[in-house]
C-alpha cells in the first residue's frame, strides 16, 4: 500500500500516475485510488473533520481489501488527519506512507485547479492549508518536497524506496 498524503497541488497524483505506469510495465497488478475519483463515487462526502474521517475509513477498507488479494494499491488522498492515516495503517499489511511535503507557498503558487484562489476569497470552506488544518506525518516512510524537483526525480525517489523495502 503506497499511501500518498499532502496538500492539494503538492504532487501526489502526478507522481502516483507515473509510479502506477512503471509498476504496470513490470507486470505488477496495481490499482490507483484517487481522492477526486472516490469523491465522485461517494458524492455526498463533505470536508468537515468527521466527513473526512468517514471518507478515509471507507477508502481505507477498500484499499486493504485489494491489498489482501495481492494488489499493489496506490492511494492519493490529502488525508490531513493523523487519526485517519493511522486507521488505514492498522488495516493494511504493508503500509508505506509517502508524505509529499511540498510547502503551502509552492502549492499555492502552482494552484493547479484554481482552488487556493477560491479558498483565499472564501468561496470554498474547509480548504486544507488555508481554512482547515493539515497534520504532517511524524514518521512517514518517505517524504518528498517536490519544490525545484522534476516529476521524474520525485518518481525515482518512490521507486528507489519500493525496491529497498521489497519483501
Ligand atoms: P495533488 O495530487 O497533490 O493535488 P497534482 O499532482 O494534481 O497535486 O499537482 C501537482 C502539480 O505540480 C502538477 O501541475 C505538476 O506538474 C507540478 N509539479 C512540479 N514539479 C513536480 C514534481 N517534482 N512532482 C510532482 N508534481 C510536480
Amino acid at each position: 500500500m503506497l499511501w500518498f498524503t499532502g496538500l492539494s497541488g503538492s504532487g501526489k497524483s502526478t507522481i502516483a500516475n507515473v509510479v502506477v505506469k512503471r509498476l504496470r510495465k513490470l507486470g505488477i497488478d496495481v490499482e490507483h485510488l484517487d481522492g477526486d475519483t472516490m469523491r465522485s463515487i461517494f458524492p455526498n462526502t463533505g470536508f468537515t473533520r468527521e466527513a473526512r474521517q468517514e471518507h478515509i475509513k471507507r477508502v481505507g477498507f477498500l484499499a486493504a481489501m485489494l491489498e489482501e488479494h495481492g494488489v499493489v494499491v496506490v492511494a492519493t488522498f490529502v488525508s490531513p488527519y493523523r487519526a485517519g492515516r493511522a486507521l488505514v495503517r492498522k488495516l493494511c499489511r504493508n503500509f508505506i506512507e509517502i508524505y509529499v511535503s511540498t510547502p503551502l507557498e509552492e502549492c499555492e503558487r502552482r494552484d493547479v485547479k484554481g482552488l487556493y484562489r477560491k479558498a483565499r476569497r472564501k468561496e470554498i470552506k474547509n480548504f486544507t492549508g488555508i481554512s482547515d488544518p493539515y497534520e504532517p506525518p511524524r514518521k512517514p516512510e518517505l517524504a518528498i518536497d517536490t519544490t525545484g524537483m522534476t516529476v521524474g526525480e520525485s518518481v525515482d525517489l518512490v521507486m528507489k524506496h519500493i525496491v529497498s523495502v521489497r519483501p
